[in-house]
């Protein structure tokens, strides 16, 4: 399904540039610029599934991004300049974010940042540090590869799944996902991963502590806030989701002495954020907030800062002219029929 829709969405994307609309359109959908979505930055994805590709890019790839973005006439701002630009007269300003703190961000993305001068906030979960919760979209692919057959502890159905051709890992991966999603909680989540033996197939991909405390006093970097155990925040009660932002923020505070103010919701799409989560982002006292809703920037979002869209610099697209389409805000209206993304 997901394959069928990228499909549909490189054709828009191909369409709008053969057609010339998105040129056309621009100056209306552009806005005054974009948030910039990544995750993993490397030359070595692991990508022997490929369920994971969309979240990782080539240090090459992003080094031509922004040296293509700057002949455009985009200035690189920190996350708190963009959201002053939103109330001033700025245009063309493009802020980059990556989430989860992937260590590639430190040892392959960084050197990038640092050629051009750019700015770039990182955000944060602490249980993804810890260790309290893995990386579960890694982990089911790492467990797919390993094994012919994967039993799903009782508390999760109990059924085997058939893992030995490619094919089978992949539909094997596909369904642990959806498993992962839907049926099992979030605070539940860990335990079956631990049950199905997680933590024996997949290894951190993320910074320790020291490199975050790091990397933090870089000049160039901000860190953001992206809850404590990266929980989808629609999935849990009120109180729970709010302790959730609280308690990333604290814990950041405590580590690195100075508290964030930008927050990225886990996931970000219309399943994990809605009018109460971006109410208690709010209520949470961040600056501002993140979704991974497709969308340019806007001068309406200085009424929405805790529904931030961004654009994301994905694996699966990874060509210059699939990113100047998207920053002419075309492909974003094509997706959703309105001009100004909020949720
Ligand atoms: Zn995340």
């Amino acid at each position: 399904m997901t394959d069928v829709r990228e499909r549909v969405r490189k054709f828009v994307l191909s369409a709008s540039r053969w057609t010339g609309v998105a040129r056309f359109a621009s100056p209306y959908l552009a806005g005054i610029g974009a948030i910039l979505m990544l995750h993993s930055v490397t030359v070595r994805p692991r990508r022997a599934l490929g369920v994971n590709a969309h979240l990782s890019i080539t240090p090459d790839f992003l080094d031509r991004a922004i040296a293509d973005m700057k002949r455009a006439g985009y200035t690189f701002v920190s996350l708190d300049e963009l959201a002053e630009a939103m109330a001033g007269k700025r245009r063309s300003v493009a802020a980059i974010t990556l989430d989860d703190a992937y260590l590639d961000n430190y040892v392959e993305a960084l050197p990038v940042f640092e050629s051009h001068g750019v700015p770039f906030t990182i955000f944060v979960a602490p249980g993804l540090i810890d260790g309290a919760v893995q990386p579960w979209w890694e982990v089911v692919e790492e467990l797919a590869l390993a094994h012919d057959r994967i039993t799903l502890p009782q508390s999760a159905g109990g059924t085997d799944l058939a893992s030995r051709s490619r094919a089978e890992k992949h539909a094997a991966a596909r369904q642990l996902m959806t498993l992962m999603t839907t049926d099992i909680s979030e605070a539940g989540r860990q335990a079956v991963l631990d049950e199905m033996g997680g933590r024996a197939v997949a290894t951190s991909p993320f910074m320790s502590w020291d490199q975050i405390e790091e990397i933090d006093r870089h000049p160039l970097c901000t860190i953001g806030a992206h809850t404590i155990h990266h929980y989808n925040l629609a999935r849990l009660d009120n109180d729970v989701a709010l302790a959730e932002m609280l308690g990333s923020a604290d814990i950041l505070e405590k580590r690195l002495g100075h508290r964030p103010v930008h927050f990225a919701y886990p996931y970000g799409y219309a399943a994990a954020v809605g009018a109460r989560e971006v109410r208690l982002a709010e209520q949470a006292g961040f600056r501002t907030a993140v979704t991974t809703r497709h969308g340019t920037i806007h001068r309406e979002h200085r009424d929405h800062f805790h529904a931030l869209p961004r654009i994301s610099l994905n694996g699966n697209y990874q060509g210059i002219g699939h990113l100047r389409t998207m920053l002419t805000g075309f492909s974003a209206f094509a997706n959703s029929g309105r001009r100004v993304v909020t949720l």
